[in-house]
């Protein structure tokens, strides 16, 4: 009776020691990106490919993980902190804007990479010009993030809003004629325009700034400290410099110099 109690437990401390090790056991990095947007986070014929995907590999490989040691999944917005909080991912690096908010259940690294919200439109729209034009109109955003946030509470409470799991599904609406714009930050827009090939035009009159960290669980601050110097590391040796180049190749985009490129541990993550 009692051997087959003893069994029983380790059995059980087996299973526990496996999932609560996680990557450690497997020796693999789990990391959270986006896999819908074009020039930051995008899955090309089973390999991935974007800016963001270029600063997970830089931090991974700073961390001792190759990249054939690295598991990518899928963060969408809604999912992040979910995400974080539950161990699914080591860390999420997928247009993840630092905010209060945010910061309450959640830890992060950064910011990378500075970002303004923006309008998305069709190339022969005249009406729209920013978001004071938006008042009775249909407009497209993603669910859990702050670009809804905004259009909801400060910038065009007449307008309705159709919120959708990714900014790919809003892209597909505007072109359709279900809505008549399509907002989230520049850099999203900037890589959706492209990637439709003239048919979306992005407005260009940002009108926030997103401040994007890359998201750890809360509490984990030896991670978030190796993460920073990754960062300011990929900032110093040009390799920042050269992602962004590489990604934003042919695409209409440039990043706001003003802000670009941010100081980790500094501004809009004090
Ligand atoms: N950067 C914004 C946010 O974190 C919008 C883009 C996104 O969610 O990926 O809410």
């Amino acid at each position: 009776m009692l051997r087959r109690a003893v069994a029983a437990f380790c059995a059980c401390a087996c299973v526990f020691a496996v999932s609560a090790c996680g990557a450690d056991e497997t020796g693999k990095i789990r990391i959270g990106i986006k896999f819908d947007q074009p020039g930051l986070g995008f899955k090309k014929n089973g390999t991935y490919v974007g800016f963001d995907v270029d600063v997970a590999k830089y931090v991974a490989k700073k961390l001792g993980y190759s990249e054939d040691e690295i598991v990518w999944k899928e963060s969408p917005s809604k999912q992040r902190e979910a995400m974080l909080q539950n161990g699914d991912v080591d860390y999420i690096v997928a247009s993840y804007s630092i905010t209060d908010e945010r910061k309450k259940v959640v830890d992060f690294a950064g910011p990378y990479f500075v970002a303004g919200q923006d309008l998305l439109v069709r190339k022969d729209e005249t009406g729209i010009d920013g978001p004071k034009d938006l008042n009775g109109k249909r407009l497209c955003s993603m669910t859990g993030t702050t670009s809804a946030v905004n259009v909801k509470e400060k910038f065009a409470k007449q307008t309705q809003l159709m919120e959708q799991p990714g900014m790919a599904e809003c892209a597909t609406a505007l072109l359709s004629g279900i809505v008549d714009a399509a907002t989230t930050d520049d850099i999203i827009l900037a890589g959706l325009a492209s990637a439709s090939r003239g048919r979306l035009r992005v407005v260009g009159k940002p009108f926030t700034q997103e401040y994007y960290g890359i998201g750890v669980k809360k509490g984990n601050t030896e991670l978030k400290n190796k993460i920073n110097n990754a960062i300011t590391d990929m900032i110093q040796d040009g390799s920042w410099q050269r992602a962004i180049s590489d990604n934003t190749r042919g695409v209409a985009y440039t990043p706001n110099a003003k802000y670009n490129p941010p100081v980790p541990n500094g501004k809009g993550n004090k």
